[in-house]
């Protein structure tokens, strides 16, 4: 296979179907727990290649969407300071928080500004020495080394003015209290290429022994996503419940170890509040001790109104794949991707607007 197009390649795809359906007997319900999956497996049309037995379910894959609603008021609160220029990604902007959003708050003069990369907030602190810079710290196990790289850098060049205010979420632990969600049926989880190569496939191991539940690691390519589903089928089909790596050529047993290393340096694993799930003991990352000047929860005296989810928005149930994206009233009607009511809607990885996007619950188009 060549690196350009070989992971698209039409009769590898095909005959990797065929091999699903010639195998599938039972009828399944797998999750892929990647916003990058859900969003490929929509463009690539792979549902309309699967046989009715499979079901495939999107999971709390998408950093934004499971940014709890406390923490997106956090980030609107910390920029209604006189004093702070907040750097975010762009997709944090137009996130609904209980009672505005930072897109909104910057329409009403809040100095918010987009930026591509946590560095470029660090050039902003440098740039603006008597403002106090603040980084939301939104992302799974792939961002989070960045942010620690950049906390890092902060420290080594001596910036005063420069915190993240740390809403980092760990996957192993998440998936765990998908498994003790009693009205959730799961057959098997494709687990995400991204956060793997962080983290590595034995950081599964002991979750997928303890629930004896197939799961297999994947790429983002409609080849990747498709032997995925044949071994999750298969191992099914065959009575096996384990752990496999089909992303092989980028995911290795022990992963990145100077990414960990860095995270472990800059983070500790600290309990989490995800939409949809809940607090999950030890499936975030806080500050350490020694980056605590850094740590904006700690450097603000942070006043965050009562939270709410938006009314009538299911965000919660489809993370979790209790619901899909038909099942909320709203979907389509009042929320669209011009005008989201919750954060599934808004994110280009959340479930809502992926479905939104390409069409319909079947994924075919
Ligand atoms: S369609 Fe909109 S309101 Fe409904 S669950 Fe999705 S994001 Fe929430």
């Amino acid at each position: 296979m060549n690196y350009t197009n070989g992971y698209r390649d039409p009769g590898i795809a095909g005959q990797l179907a065929d091999r699903i359906r010639r195998i599938s007997r039972r009828k399944v319900r797998l999750m892929e727990v990647c916003g990058t999956h859900t969003v490929s497996i929509f463009r690539s049309g792979i549902r309309s290649l699967l046989p009715d037995t499979v079901t495939l379910i999107s999971g709390p894959g998408c950093p934004v969407c499971v940014t709890d609603q406390r923490d997106m008021d956090a980030f609107i609160a910390l920029a209604g300071f006189d004093d702070v220029i907040v750097a975010t990604f762009g997709d944090l902007m137009r996130v609904p928080g209980t009672h505005s959003s930072l897109l909104k708050e910057r329409a009403k003069g809040s100095d918010i500004r987009i930026v591509y990369s946590p560095l470029d907030a660090i050039t902003i602190a440098t740039e603006n020495p008597y403002k106090r810079v603040v980084f939301p710290g939104v992302g799974f196990e792939t961002t989070a080394p960045t942010i620690a790289a950049t906390l890092n850098l902060a420290r080594d060049r001596g910036i005063h003015n420069f915190f993240v205010y740390s809403a980092h979420k760990l996957v192993p632990p998440a998936l765990t209290a998908l498994m003790a969600l009693p009205e959730i049926h799961l057959d098997g989880f494709m687990l995400p290429g991204h956060v793997s190569v962080i983290i590595g496939a034995g950081a599964y191991r002991p979750f997928v022994a303890r629930h004896s539940i197939p799961a297999v690691i994947a790429g983002f390519e409609p080849t990747d996503i498709l032997l995925a589903i044949a071994m999750l089928v298969e191992q099914i089909e065959s009575g096996a419940s384990h752990l496999e790596n089909a992303y092989s050529r980028v995911v290795s047993e022990a992963g990145n170890p100077k990414a960990l290393a860095l995270l472990a340096d800059v983070f500790e694993v600290n309990h989490a509040a995800w939409r949809g799930l809940g607090v999950i003991a030890d499936s975030g990352l806080k500050l350490r001790k020694s980056y605590e000047a850094f740590d904006a929860e700690q450097a603000f005296d942070l006043v965050i109104p009562e939270s709410f989810d938006p009314a009538g928005c299911a965000c919660g149930d489809i993370l979790t794949g209790r619901k899909l994206p038909s099942g909320c009233p709203l979907f389509g009607k009042i929320c669209t991707p011009e005008h989201p009511v919750g954060p599934c809607m808004v994110s280009t990885e959340g479930t809502c607007a992926a479905y939104y996007r390409y069409d319909n619950d079947s994924g075919a188009f």
